[in-house]
C-alpha cells in the first residue's frame, strides 16, 4: 500500500492511519484523531511520534507510517 507524505497531523484532513513500529517489533495502529486530541492538528506527525511510548517496552524508539484509510467495501473511483 502507498504511504502518504505527512508533515502535519492535519494533512489528508486527517482522513489516515497510522502504524507505530517500535524498534522491539511491537506494532500498534492508531488514528491521527487520537494524536490530536492531545498535541493538536498543527502538530507535525514526526514531533508527536517522538513523544510516544511504546506499551510494550516502555521506549520512546517508534516510527510511524501513514496509509490511506481502506476504501469502504464496494467503492470506485471514477
Ligand atoms: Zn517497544
Amino acid at each position: 500500500m502507498r504511504d502518504l507524505d505527512i508533515q502535519q497531523l492535519g494533512d489528508e484532513f486527517g482522513q489516515y492511519i497510522i502504524y507505530l513500529k517500535c524498534v522491539c517489533g511491537h506494532i500498534r495502529r492508531c488514528h491521527p484523531h487520537t494524536l490530536a486530541a492531545f498535541a493538536g492538528w498543527d502538530a507535525t506527525l514526526a514531533d508527536v511520534v517522538r513523544r510516544l511510548r511504546c506499551s510494550k517496552c516502555n521506549q520512546k524508539q517508534c516510527t510511524a507510517r501513514a496509509v490511506p484509510m481502506t476504501a469502504p467495501r464496494g467503492y470506485k473511483s471514477h
